[in-house]
């Protein structure tokens, strides 16, 4: 079948304009059907996170990564370029930038509210859409509210408020399918109707994620076993074709009670025709799961059925491609293709070019959010009983850090609840990243005692990761910070005014672990190299290393918060090479620290001084740190710092008496 290969979609041409890009299409897909087939064009956002405007609440600027606005404009010639449509959300939209928590935790959803993400979504025009796991982030009450104002179906197949003896026998919290019924055009021009049953999945771990709000209220059902019930349903009642929702991700081919990322066997059940994916924020067809069992990730099949995920915040829209044909009275696919459109592209400089420009009817459907949610983050959420700054992060336990370990063990602590590792130990990892260097005197953390605001949060923790909590033993944590005391150049005893940070090690891999006591002996060499390489195996610079007053034994276990990149090996830290994860959060580490704020109001993120240097009898290091520090180093309580002078390009020089 020949008849939808070919180059429909890669002799796709580019017409470049200065205020961006408009793509124009060549060859109208649907122009390829012949009579008595047509093609359906299905098209997918998913992990939306309430990214409407091209917008970096954070940073407060304008950026062209992300943004319903922008995809909505693929979504546009898409349309205009295909006969037979179908717009498809994937789930997560409610939740995820300060736009929502905005709604969330200021404005509040009253009955008749409209969301703004609603908003933007009804000004689009989908035809349905899925619950992703954070659609519960703010509780039931919250979501069904902003439900309400959806100008198109939602489903969900596995959250149960009672559960029955199977699934088909379940109540679920909103409705498990729909089966549209459309008109096609095919070849010919002729319209035919058909049947489309569109089921959606999210993954049944939003009973520990969302727990508090959840317990009691709902239950989940496997993802799998869901579908085997419902989709023989959807069949007999009349669906021609069958699209999962799978608000997962593409993992593994092997099919394990509860999985998380079940699309890959979700997409072996027989009677799904194409599925759309999500939950991981990754983009498919893409060279990202060329290893993957079932998983063709060039054409964008799994099991041989048309797949697509189209990245996250709106970078891309997924598109998949059926060409359908009738025989007998019945639809059946016989041929597909899957693509993505990139709403923007990254150049080697790094810089970005946006390939589309926002539609103005999606950011006039939001503008009135938009500049309320600018008011919102520019203004106080909480207060901070102490100033936040990192100009002594890497001589002394630091306000800046110390903030990121409260919130991260705040937060784990709630998720170990009714889990097997309940009752360990939780310690929590955590670096200073804006620490001057490379970065420049100005590049450091400084947010004054008093009002803290949401933009201030993109300075505390800089990096978009997420939440991870390993399990680690007492060995593991003190080699752990061996590795993190590479940081230093080793002192001799009874020496003045030896450089005291390696150039070399760069500040984001010096974790401070927070729960633990301990020292850095700095007379002797470093355990580990730059860049985690055994460098001198038989020395340790972690002294007294102490838990609740009592040595750390090696045989000892933890669970220590810290973030996906450090988790999965980043830094290359005993403990943490991804085989020791126990917990792996859907949240932001940003978002806790929001959540925390909101939830506290003022925050006491004063250092417990619970890492030290030991002491050096005569002995004096220097070290460079922004001029700012000035102001601060009087507050210094638990070591001996004065300035030294001025350090080299803009930086200030203080020297350290150990
Ligand atoms: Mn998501
Ligand atoms: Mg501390």
């Amino acid at each position: 079948m020949s008849l939808f290969e070919g180059p429909a979609m890669s002799r796709r041409t580019f017409l470049s304009t200065t205020a961006g890009a408009t793509m124009i299409a060549i060859h109208p897909f649907s122009a390829r059907a012949a009579a008595g087939q047509a093609h359906l064009r299905i098209m997918e956002t998913t992990d939306l996170h309430v990214h409407v405007w091209p917008y970096d609440y954070y940073s407060d600027r304008e950026v062209d990564t992300v943004g319903l606005a922008r995809t909505a404009a693929h979504i546009a010639d898409v349309r205009a370029e295909a006969t037979n449509t179908l717009l498809l959300d994937n789930g997560d939209f409610l939740q995820g930038n300060p736009m929502g928590d905005y709604i969330a935790y200021e404005r509040g959803m009253k009955d008749g509210d409209l969301h703004p993400v609603i908003a933007a979504m009804n000004a689009v025009g989908f035809d349905v859409s899925t619950l992703g796991n954070h659609e519960f982030n703010y509780g039931l009450d919250f979501l069904m509210k902003s439900l309400a104002g959806a100008d198109f179906p939602i489903v969900s197949a596995n959250v149960v408020t009672t559960e029955g003896r199977n699934p088909t026998k379940d109540v679920t919290l909103i409705q498990r399918y729909v089966i549209l019924d459309r008109m096609l055009t095919d070849g010919a021009g002729e319209t035919h109707s058909i049947k489309v049953g569109i089921i959606g999945f999210v993954p049944p771990q939003i009973m520990n994620w969302d727990r508090k709000h959840l317990e009691g209220k709902v239950t989940t059902r496997d993802i799998l076993e869901t579908a085997r019930a419902y989709v023989p349903q959807m069949r007999e009642q009349g669906a021609d074709i069958i699209i999962a929702l799978s608000h997962s991700g593409i993992g593994s081919a092997e099919e394990t009670e509860g999985m998380e990322n079940a699309s890959v066997p979700l997409a072996a059940i027989d009677g799904i025709d194409a599925l759309v994916t999500g939950h991981s924020h990754l983009v498919f067809p893409s060279p990202t799961y060329a290893d993957y069992t079932a998983v063709d990730a060039e054409k964008g099949l799994i099991h041989g059925k048309p797949a697509t995920m189209g990245g996250f915040w709106g970078s891309h829209l997924g598109v998949i491609d059926l060409m359908l044909e009738r025989e007998a009275g019945e639809w059946r696919v016989v041929n597909t293709t899957v693509e993505t459109r990139p709403i923007s592209k990254r150049n080697e400089d790094r810089s970005v070019t946006a390939l589309v420009e926002s539609d103005e009817a999606v950011l006039a459907a939001t503008e009135a959010t938009h500049l309320e949610t600018l008011a919102y983050i520019r203004r106080a959420v909480g207060k901070t009983a102490a100033p936040l700054h990192s100009y002594f992060a890497l001589v002394a336990d630091d306000p800046s850090v110390q903030i990121v370990s409260i919130a991260q063990t705040w937060y784990i602590a709630e998720m170990m609840k009714g889990t097997e590792h309940e009752g360990l130990p939780i310690l929590s990892a955590a670096a200073p990243f804006k620490a001057g260097g490379r970065g420049g005197p100005e590049y450091y953390t400084d947010v004054p005692a008093g009002d803290v605001a949401i933009k201030n949060v993109a300075d505390l923790y800089l990096y978009p990761n997420t939440v991870r909590a390993v399990r680690i033993t007492g060995a593991d944590v003190r080699n752990w910070l061996e590795r993190s005391a590479g940081m230093f150049n080793q002192v001799e005893p009874g020496t003045n005014d030896t450089a005291l940070l390696n150039p070399s090690f760069p500040s984001y891999n010096f974790d401070v672990m927070d729960g633990v006591t301990y020292q850095i002996d700095l007379s002797q060499p470093s355990k580990f190299g730059p860049k985690g390489e055994s460098l001198n195996p038989d020395a340790n610079r972690i002294k007294n290393l102490s838990y609740n007053g009592e040595p750390v034994a090696d045989d000892m276990e933890f669970v220590v918060a810290t973030n996906n990149y450090r988790a999965s090996g980043g830094g290359s830290f005993p403990g943490a090479d991804g085989s020791t994860v126990i917990f792996e959060a859907p949240d932001t580490n940003r978002d806790v620290i929001v959540r925390y704020i909101v939830d506290q109001g003022t925050i006491q993120p004063s250092a417990d001084a619970n890492w030290t240097f030991s002491p050096l009898a005569d002995t004096s290091v220097l070290f460079e740190t922004g001029p700012k520090a000035a102001d601060y180093v009087d507050d210094l309580k638990s070591v001996d710092v004065s300035p030294a002078g001025d350090g080299a390009d803009g930086f200030a020089l203080f020297r350290l008496n150990l």
